[in-house]
């Protein structure tokens, strides 16, 4: 019955991993997947999360029982107050609805699926480009997607006044899908002066903010700065949806730990609009795990771990950021021509290089160095070792 069915193409983000893979040279290098790896090309388990499981472990009234519908309760207080802030109003007036969610990715579907159910206007407002699975998470969810001009390949920045006059032409109510920070793929954000101009121009306009915060300390390696941008529109008193993920900046990928919050007006309507969630929740998936909730929760409760966390969070923004500085000298060294500039201006674990899918296919095919065919390359699986084998590829490919 089923030979009909055809074979669908590979993920294009996790498809460069399956082609890197089959890759025999010694030389080949997998810069496609969105993960953090030490300067030995290693991933990373970070010690306080070694430390979290093990106080876990050794709790010997610990079960392994379901969690309600919205997950662990304390996780979702904590993270609540990690993105809005610990002494934002919207929190103290308990007007913020917050579940836990299967990471990022869960969240932003949960909360898709809420608006398509719930509110009013259904067509959700995407940066173009986005990361490629919030087009068909937010379809699937529901939802209909139209993008807003946001990068400008001329510059390699942000296309400003293409972004107000695609938002400023938006029907009035729609969703508008915004990267917290460290935009995937681009690398490019606002300043804090034109999230401000944005925030304006939404607010006037009844767009209502769906904030995709994916990178919370990973970028600047400051929380408090990396959710400028959230805490901006949550102080304004007006409603806004943020899906949270812990993959990258706990290193927690395969625990699959977010959560989605939604800043309501009341706490009255917070309360109804969980009440929902958790339809949403419970034929989904029924409820979510619990180990990786209780991690951060035994984290984020404790000041030493908490401190340790935030140490080990900046020496990873750190480290890709004097990725981004050397890979930007050794260009420089070998007189690649172009204006690389970009590399060190782009934020977050992402270099937009601005190579095209010739030059891409070329690295793969003479250099096995492996990206997503739109030139983005993940800073993190870079290291001191293997920068020079990139800028010489990098090199070639744009003098061939
Ligand atoms: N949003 C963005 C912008 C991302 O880059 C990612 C991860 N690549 C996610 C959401 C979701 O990641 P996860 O589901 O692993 O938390």
């Amino acid at each position: 019955v089923f030979n009909h069915v055809v074979r669908a193409p590979e993920d294009p983000i996790l498809g460069v991993t399956v082609a890197y893979n089959k890759d025999t040279s010694p030389n080949k290098l997998n810069l496609g997947v969105g993960a953090y790896r030490t300067e030995e090309g290693k991933p990373l388990v970070l010690s306080v999360v070694r430390q979290a499981e093990q106080s876990l472990v050794n709790d010997p009234s610990r079960v392994k029982e379901y969690l309600p519908i919205i997950g662990l309760a304390e996780f979702n207080k904590l993270s609540a107050k990690l993105i809005c802030g610990a002494d934002s109003p919207a929190i103290q007036e308990n007007r913020v609805t917050t579940v836990q969610c299967l990471s990022g990715t869960g969240s932003l579907r949960v909360g898709g699926e809420f608006l398509a159910r719930h509110y009013h206007e259904r067509t959700i407002y995407i940066p173009q480009p986005t990361w490629g699975n919030h087009p068909k998470v937010f379809t699937l969810a529901g939802l209909s997607v139209k993008y807003y001009r946001y990068y400008d390949p001329g510059t390699r920045g942000l296309d400003f006044q293409g972004l107000l006059e695609d938002l400023g032409s938006a029907p009035s109510g729609a969703v508008v899908l915004l990267h917290a920070c460290a935009h995937n793929p681009t690398g490019v954000d606002p300043t804090v002066e034109q999230w401000e101009q944005i925030r304006q121009l939404m607010r006037s306009k009844q767009l209502l903010p769906f904030f995709d915060s994916a990178y919370q300390g990973f970028a600047s390696g400051s929380l408090d700065a990396d959710a400028q941008s959230v805490r901006m529109f949550v102080a304004d008193g007006g409603e806004c949806l943020v899906a949270q993920s812990y993959a990258k900046n706990m290193g927690l990928y395969g625990e699959r730990v977010g959560a989605l919050s939604i800043v309501c007006k009341t706490s009255d309507v917070a309360g109804k609009v969980e009440s929902q969630l958790k339809l949403v929740i419970r034929p989904m998936y029924s409820n979510p795990p619990l180990h990786g909730a209780s991690i951060v929760a035994t984290i984020l409760r404790d000041k030493d771990m908490y401190n340790e966390w935030t140490i080990e969070l900046k020496a990873m923004a750190d480290r890709i950021i004097s990725m981004r500085h050397q890979l930007f000298e050794a260009l420089k060294t070998r007189g690649t021509p172009g204006d690389w500039s970009h590399i060190i201006k782009q934020i977050g674990m992402f270099t937009f290089t601005g190579l095209n899918s010739e030059q891409v296919a070329f690295m793969r095919q003479e250099y096995h160095i492996y990206m997503t065919s739109d030139g983005r390359i993940s800073m993190a699986g870079l290291s001191s070792r293997t920068v020079p084998h990139l800028a010489d590829a990098i090199h070639a490919a744009v003098t061939r």
